[in-house]
């Protein structure tokens, strides 16, 4: 182009008048239009605005001579102006963007943020009618596009998508699915659930309620001991009546169903300090002037406390083991005293509470200990061996070790016992007195030689005869 193309120097003053307006007009317009195609463009609005004011300046100024390189910009302004009035004319209409769904295009939205909107709103709707469970869209069937569209905004507003049309093409086209969320044990899924909440709360009460309280402690670290997993996954909308009641799926975890074993167990340790009792021991004073079996008190006793500190672990509530790491004893116990008496005197024809001798004459060998429940008296074979004190015989006959033994009765939770006999003179069910023969000296049973093995029992418990023989 040459620059005499651009010349306004033949054209009248009238002329020059009604052109730089028109051309001011049509910049506007220009400006308008690349502004909502291009709206973060500043340069372009300002030349734009420099365009408006130099064309508005001109049309001021035609009248007065002009020096040549200005009279050149004018010509290009207002050859710019003409291209772009041509193209204003032709390019009238609406920047919007359109939504298609799985190919099918359903309309309109402003932009992207109305399209946010309208996809939040359809989605809360949907989820609604679906048990409010969680929904996903399939983003990869919807496509969102800028589209010019020509002519004027009527035409935008009557394909507008509505919200109803949003929820109806989603469905219809099957471009929304229902997320949820599986509780699995050991790789088998327990419980289906709508939200990533109720799955994790249901497994925390879970927690709550075999952790339970637990006392006075420093530390807890829970953990259980099977692999448990939260996981999501996508189903065909319309399935959320096959999704677990929260409280069943608590139930069959704890109880485990048909099997009636918890399917978890949750294992806690802790560390707990507790006070607790000790017990007094009791010594006893033997007191020969005391009816024999007689009890009496002379210190009572006091249990004493400690505090103590144990690491304590727990599966599903119930202590599976504990380790004492520290002890202090906070109060000593006090020993209870006790006066038993041995004196026998409700017994016997010698009137000073002893036994009779059960032999005439002996030589003692063994005396009772932890291993032997009696003395053992040595004496000749076939030397008769005579009741220590008046009686029922209890048992006469062959008792393990004892070999031929002769229990006697003498009441009040008094009892002697003859082991080893050679043969018996008494029979189970007599009575015998003081001094009766009842059996001979023998080697029955486990003896070594001949011997009587005589026990002494009071309330079962085995005394030391010596004791009690006159
Ligand atoms: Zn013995």
């Amino acid at each position: 182009m040459s620059k005499k193309d651009f010349d306004l120097k033949g054209w009248t003053d009238s002329a020059k008048r009604v052109f730089w307006p028109v051309c001011a007009v049509t910049a506007n317009q220009i400006l308008k239009f690349t502004k909502r195609l291009f709206p973060s463009k500043d340069s372009i609005e300002r030349e734009g605005l420099r365009l408006l004011i130099v064309g508005r300046h001109r049309a001021h100024t035609a009248q007065a001579a002009a020096p040549r390189h200005l009279k050149l910009g004018i010509s290009i302004a207002a050859a710019l102006a003409v291209t772009l009035c041509v193209l204003t004319v032709t390019l009238t209409g609406s920047q919007v963007m359109s939504v298609t769904v799985n190919g099918q295009m359903i309309g309109y939205v402003n932009n992207e943020a109305e399209y946010t909107n309208l996809m939040q709103s359809a989605k809360a709707k949907i989820s609604k009618a679906n048990g409010n469970t969680e929904l996903v869209i399939k983003e990869n069937k919807i496509a969102l596009a800028p589209t010019f569209v020509p002519g004027d905004e009527k035409k935008v507003a009557e394909k507008a998508v509505s919200e109803d049309e949003l929820v109806n093409t989603l469905i219809s086209q099957n471009a929304v699915e229902t997320n949820v969320y599986t509780l699995n044990v050991e790789g088998k899924e327990v419980g289906k659930f709508g939200s990533l909440a109720e799955a994790t709360d249901t497994l925390n009460s879970v927690k709550e309620e075999v952790s339970g309280d637990q006392g006075n402690q420093s530390d807890n670290n829970g953990a259980f001991q099977e692999d448990i997993a939260i996981q999501s996954q996508t189903e065909a909308l319309g399935q959320t009546d096959n999704l677990s009641d929260p409280q069943t799926v608590k139930d069959t975890l704890l109880a485990g169903g048909a099997q009636s074993e918890p399917l978890v167990h949750y294992e806690t340790t802790s560390t707990e300090t507790t006070t607790e009792p000790i017990n007094f021991n009791t010594t006893e004073q033997k007191d020969p002037d005391m009816a024999w079996g007689d009890r009496e008190t002379v210190q009572a006793g006091v249990p004493g406390e400690r505090t103590v500190t144990r690491d304590v672990t727990r599966v599903n509530g119930e202590i599976t083991a504990q380790k004492e790491i520290s002890s202090e004893v906070t109060t000593k116990p006090v020993d209870e005293i006790v006066k038993v008496g041995t004196k026998l005197s409700q017994l016997g024809d010698t009137g000073d509470g002893k036994l009779g001798k059960p032999l005439v004459s002996w030589t003692f060998s063994r005396g009772v200990s932890a291993a032997h429940t009696g003395d053992d008296l040595c004496a000749p074979e076939g030397s008769p061996i005579y009741a220590a004190e008046a009686g029922t015989v209890i048992f006469a006959g062959q008792f393990g070790g004892y070999g031929n033994i002769v229990k006697i009765d003498h009441g009040n939770g008094l009892q002697t016992w003859y082991g080893h006999c050679e043969s018996f003179t008494c029979a189970a069910g007599d009575t015998v007195t003081r001094g009766q023969q009842i059996a001979t000296v023998g080697d029955t049973g486990h003896a070594t030689c001949f011997h009587l093995h005589f026990e002494v029992r009071v309330n079962g418990a085995v005394v030391e005869p010596m004791d009690y023989l006159e």
